[in-house]
């Protein structure tokens, strides 16, 4: 039997692509979600029948129904957040993948685990704001987690073997340190949005590009690893590997060191987290080590880069610190990709948050949406 696949985000970068994996599968697509692009949504329809859609944004769900309106074979439309959270939640798939963008996946992260669901995740977003709910619901459920990001992929299939959890020392957490790797203040400060968006190994979204060029994307993936991984974050080394062919690597007790590589294509670990445990066939190219030659490290430059050390000391918080740490970068990424700030100023203003409270202890998802907002507002009263 063919499995079913829920897909939320399906019209982004991470949503394209896995509608590549799930093309190649031959899998079903049971519901898809999309926030704006409707032209995208409504090809999908077309192509993979799903019997439920939800979206998110008001007038292109108004769009949406008009288009489907009158067909006997129109899937089910869902509307809002709220109608994200269902969809997240209704049988039928096998795995729900969740490729939204934001703290908006958060909710449905939740709803597809308590509904028995196994989750693949690119929204790094559920973990860094709510990791402590995610995972007690994850506990509690017996459902599986898989991990799309590629280096949590990496990590993830680099643990495999059943004894590896008892003996693993260290992460190695690789990041290709974005298109502004080597430069320092002086030169950051007049980088434009077009200049953040041009990344030289990977083709991703308007947010997560903006993070990799901040380094922020290293920090809400460092947070995300101490979640999935359970390592303290000192246990987790961040190796820039300029060429991201190296998507990260484990340490071991006897300080063997096992790595995941692969050419930098995201269709590789979102078909492992589709098809895990099982492998599936070549679905991007092979990487050609004769045409390669080099592999380069580096250190990570936390100095200039603040954004990664306030995701360091976010952690060292506790309690909702991460939570107020993307909160903060979210809204900074809107306001510098509508050019109301500059690019150092979403490293300022998230470290800015980070300090401006102690974030510690528990926490419902009613405190992690009131921190968020308090986040938010912070920095559109901090410009
Ligand atoms: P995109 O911006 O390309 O896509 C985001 C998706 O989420 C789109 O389908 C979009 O809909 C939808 N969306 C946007 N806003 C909302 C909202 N408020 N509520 C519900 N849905 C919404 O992002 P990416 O695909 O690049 O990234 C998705 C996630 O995957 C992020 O968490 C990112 O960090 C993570 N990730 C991405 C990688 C990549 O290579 N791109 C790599 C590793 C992780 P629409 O387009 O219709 O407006
Ligand atoms: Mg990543």
């Amino acid at each position: 039997m063919a499995k079913k696949i829920t897909l939320l985000g399906s019209t982004g970068s991470i949503g394209t692509q896995s509608l590549d994996v799930i093309r190649a599968q031959g899998y079903e697509v049971f519901g898809l979600s999309a926030h704006s692009r409707v032209e995208s949504l409504l090809q999908q329809i077309e192509e993979f029948h799903p019997k439920y859609v939800c979206v998110t944004d008001p007038a292109a769900a108004e769009a949406v129904d008009a288009a489907l309106a009158g067909r006997a074979d129109a899937p089910r439309l869902l509307r809002g957040p709220e109608g994200l959270v269902t969809l997240a939640g209704l049988d039928g798939p096998d795995v729900v993948l969740n490729s939204v963008v934001g703290i908006a996946g958060l909710g449905a992260s939740l709803a597809a685990i308590e509904s028995g669901h196994d989750l693949a995740l690119a929204n790094k977003e559920s973990l860094v704001t709510g990791g402590h709910l995610v995972t007690q619901a994850v506990a509690r459920h017996g459902v599986h987690l898989l991990p799309v990001d590629s280096e949590h992929s990496a990590i993830f299939q680099c643990l495999q073997d059943a004894h590896s959890a008892k003996t693993l020392k260290k992460i190695l957490l690789t990041a290709s340190g974005g298109p502004f790797f080597g430069m320092k203040a002086p030169e950051l400060a007049g980088k434009k949005k077009e200049d953040a968006l041009r990344h030289p190994n990977w083709n991703m979204g308007a947010k997560i590009t903006i993070d990799s060029a901040t380094l922020m994307n290293k920090g809400l993936e460092l947070i995300e690893a101490v979640w999935l991984f359970g390592l303290p974050p000192e246990k987790i080394q961040i190796v820039v590997q300029r060429q991201s062919v190296i998507h990260s690597a484990v340490q071991f007790s006897d300080n063997s060191v096992l790595a995941q590589l692969g050419v930098p294509d995201m269709r590789i670990p979102i078909q492992y987290a589709l098809t895990w445990p099982e492998r599936g066939g070549p679905v991007a190219p092979e990487l050609d080590f004769a045409a390669l030659k080099v592999l380069t490290f580096d250190v990570a430059d936390e100095e200039t880069f603040r954004c990664l050390a306030a995701c360091k000391k976010a952690i060292a918080k506790g309690g909702l610190g991460p939570c107020a740490a993307n909160g903060a970068n979210e809204e900074a990424v809107k306001l510098f990709l509508q050019d109301k700030i500059g690019f150092l100023d979403i490293g300022r203003l998230v470290e800015a948050v980070v300090d401006s409270d102690r974030f510690g202890g528990d926490y419902t998802l009613a405190d992690v949406y009131a921190c968020d907002r308090m986040a938010r507002e912070y920095v559109r009263s901090h410009l």
